[in-house]
């Protein structure tokens, strides 16, 4: 009963070399999740064959009864979960939901601020060849050099200098929170937009453990398969009446054709599932879990060993790793945590001195562990384990105990046994 098997034994080899792989290694990028059987089983169905250009309603096409259930549930959950009275749950991703607000808000020319890719923005904040940083005249902002947080006094002082249409607050690599509220006033001087990118936080503000950009900001983007632990996606969220006909007609049709209603479906499941108490005790996990390995790497052995910490700590779901006084470089450090079972990201340090594809630091997260049931033990043990491999004594003994211990937790929490 196999069909992908049936049809086509090489790419059924290897969609079960990568459920193997994700099985029997420990997941810790910080941008990736593992969804609930549930939402893979929404993904897979039918509503793959269905066309429905326009919104829930007033579609282009006939037969949309039923994924126009799915996709209002898939509205109203999230307008729940988050609070908003605007929801458009049809971005295909966290970069086409950033793509059209800003093609909502913006017209080419504009000058929009947002947080310098190598301090932790995202692609879509205005780097040079994204469409951000093609259509709009990009200002970045940036950390401060003494305490790597968001240099608020440096926002403002660029954004009465530059007049900024948008400003957008958000980020991919930053272990600490933002102050919304202080973005919003120094956008209200202005006379600018604020857009929230929360892709990476959502799930945490879903659960209560962070603050929620919703009441500050004009729009609010998110991803939905990163802390919130949903499928691939996008969605644009607002409070503010006066912009909903424009965020919608910008998605459709301004930047897309038909909606992915089978992946619609999987959003309005894993908001389901993020309402509810289960999903409060993963996020608070998965904060615990990213403390757990701060205070580890923040121990004297590992100052000893050149590892240091970006702000010195987290307060989020994520750790940012300093190596500028290590023996490895990022891609030496994700290499070496790799051959033991661990996936990271090497990624830039605030003022990086070295190039991109190598950098000087790990981004290593904890949601999807926390999804695979990980608590107070296992991260103590996860941390020990990355510790003990970032140190310049590691050899092929070391090696190969550090692995033994990784596949020893992830044999405590199967991932998906049902598949
Ligand atoms: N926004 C932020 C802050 C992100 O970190 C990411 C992805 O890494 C995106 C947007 C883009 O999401 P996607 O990869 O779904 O386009």
């Amino acid at each position: 009963n196999d069909a992908l098997a049936t049809v086509d034994p090489e790419v059924a080899a290897a969609v079960g070399a990568e459920l193997g792989r994700q099985q029997n290694t420990l997941e810790m990028i910080a941008s990736e999740n593992f969804a609930p059987q549930a939402v893979l089983q929404a993904q897979g169905s039918v509503l793959t064959n269905k066309y429905a250009e326009g919104y829930p309603g007033k579609r282009y096409y006939g037969g949309c009864e039923h994924v126009d259930v799915v996709e209002q549930l898939a509205i109203d959950r999230v307008k729940d979960l988050f609070g908003a009275t605007y929801a458009n749950v049809q971005p295909h991703s966290g970069a086409q939901a950033n793509a059209a607000a800003m093609f909502a808000l913006l017209k080419p020319g504009d000058t929009i601020m947002g947080l310098d890719l190598a301090h932790g923005g995202h692609l879509t904040h205005g780097m040079r060849i994204n469409f951000s940083g093609k259509l709009y005249n990009v200002v970045p902002y940036h950390v401060s050099d003494d305490d790597h947080r968001v240099d608020m006094d440096e926002v403002a002082r660029l954004a009465r200098e530059n007049k900024p249409q948008l400003i957008v607050a958000g980020w991919s690599a930053y272990p600490r929170q933002l102050d919304f509220k202080r973005f919003r006033e120094i956008a209200d001087e202005v006379g600018a937009y604020l857009m929230v990118d929360m892709a990476h936080f959502a799930g945490l503000v879903a659960a209560g453990l962070h603050p929620s950009p919703v009441p500050h900001a004009h729009v609010v983007t998110t991803t939905t398969h990163k802390t919130l632990g949903g499928p691939r996606g996008g969605v644009i969220l607002s409070s503010d009446e006066e912009f909903t006909k424009k965020f919608n007609s910008a998605v459709f049709p301004g930047q897309q054709g038909g909606p992915l209603e089978h992946v619609i479906a999987g959003k309005a499941v894993a908001f389901k599932i993020a309402a509810g108490e289960e999903f409060k005790d993963r996020q608070r996990r998965t904060v615990e879990g990213a403390q757990i390995l701060a205070e580890r790497l923040l121990a004297a052995d590992a100052a000893e060993a050149g590892v240091s910490l970006v702000s010195g700590g987290t307060d989020v779901h994520l750790v940012l790793v300093d190596l500028r006084n290590s023996e490895l470089d990022g891609k030496q450090a994700e290499d070496r945590l790799h051959e033991i079972g661990i996936t990271v990201n090497r990624n830039a340090v605030p003022n990086d001195p070295r190039p991109p594809m190598v950098t000087s630091g790990l981004r290593i997260g904890t949601p999807a562990l926390a999804t695979r049931g990980f608590g107070k033990e296992e991260f103590t043990e996860v941390a020990e384990v990355i510790a003990q491999a970032l140190k310049p004594n590691f050899d092929e003994s070391i090696s190969a105990e550090l692995r033994t211990r990784v596949e020893a937790l992830a044999a405590k929490h199967p991932l998906y046994p049902n598949l």
